[in-house]
């Protein structure tokens, strides 16, 4: 089936597709494994019918390692010659494949490398363990007393959205202009998730790198969803999935806290558990032994505490 959808198209592509002409033939040659690779979990019943792929919607191509060229800062793709790469790349190894995609109007190539899975140096002086508590003004909260401030591009930015989306309104739709507004709109999207993945990429990096026991809240991210706190529910799995792969790289062990364990609720000096704790209360009061701390400290604390009970 493969070859006669691949004929097919080699027949209908000079008057249909002209443009395909213009890059080269290998960007096409992945689309019709992964094509007939998706009809087969189709017809097996493990998923949905193909979804239609077009031309400007989540634009990106494979190619194998016999088909492009990696030499320092330069990438060569056939047809279109040496691009220059913002960074070399990072590791080395065996080259097996790479993927160029498009997101928003710049291009990015990702190189898989096959490595030999030698732990990453880690420092000497990497302390034993440390408590993270994530939070939404603040990225996190460590209990070594050790904050890191999230960066807050949201306001800047979308005052930048609303106004050109209003001349985005004054455009005719489908002309030079349009089309230039409709992409600046587009590139702002993809800059806020860069700052708010480079932010976290820079926060699991410290902590897998100084800490050889990393203790996380797993937090009630279906409650979060209907709590409308989306945007931290996201950052939580991303922060999970770097802090996991990373964990690997350098050797560290995770250690995941119950979402049920009450980490705000419980004095860090004493044990002593409040049965209620307003959102609004920024420093913790214990009732008990009258010891007071910031908040997200005393969460922090308490999650290194239960997370190495419960590597024991
Ligand atoms: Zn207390």
């Amino acid at each position: 089936m493969l070859f006669k959808i691949k004929k097919a198209f080699n027949a209908t592509k000079p008057i249909e597709f002209p443009w395909v002409f213009n890059v080269t033939k290998c960007a096409a040659e992945q689309a019709f494994t992964n094509l007939g690779s998706a009809f087969k979990r189709f017809f097996n019943g493990q998923s949905k019918y193909p979804k239609f792929k077009k031309k400007g919607q989540h634009d990106s191509f494979y190619l194998s390692n016999d088909q492009f060229k990696v030499a320092g800062n330069r990438f060569r793709i056939p047809k279109l010659g040496w691009i220059i790469l913002t960074e070399t790349l990072l590791f080395s190894g065996k080259i097996l494949s790479a993927t160029v995609s498009r997101t928003a109007d710049k291009w990015f190539v990702s190189i898989s490398v096959q490595m030999e899975t030698t732990p990453i140096k880690v420092s000497k002086k990497q302390a034993d363990a440390v408590g993270v508590d994530l939070g939404v003004s603040r990225l996190a909260t460590l209990s070594n007393g050790k904050t890191v401030e999230g960066r807050k591009p949201l306001k800047k930015l979308s005052r930048r959205l609303a106004r050109l989306q209003r001349h985005l309104a004054k455009c005719t739709k489908g002309s030079k202009r349009y089309n230039r507004q409709k992409m600046k709109i587009a590139r702002l999207p993809t800059r806020i998730s860069c700052i708010r993945h480079d932010g976290l990429h820079k926060l699991t990096h410290h902590l897998c790198q100084g800490f050889k026991v990393v203790c996380l809240e797993d937090l009630n991210v279906n409650g979060m969803l209907k709590n409308h706190k989306l945007a931290k529910a996201i950052g939580f799995y991303e922060f999970k999935r770097q802090i996991e792969y990373k964990a690997t790289l350098f050797g560290n062990w995770i250690s995941i806290v119950s979402k049920w364990f009450p980490s705000s609720k419980t004095c860090s000096n004493c044990g002593h558990k409040k049965e209620e704790l307003k959102l609004s209360e920024r420093i913790y009061r214990c009732d008990s032994c009258y010891f007071e701390i910031d908040r997200d400290l005393n969460a922090a604390i308490n999650i290194e505490r239960e997370g190495i009970c419960l590597l024991a």
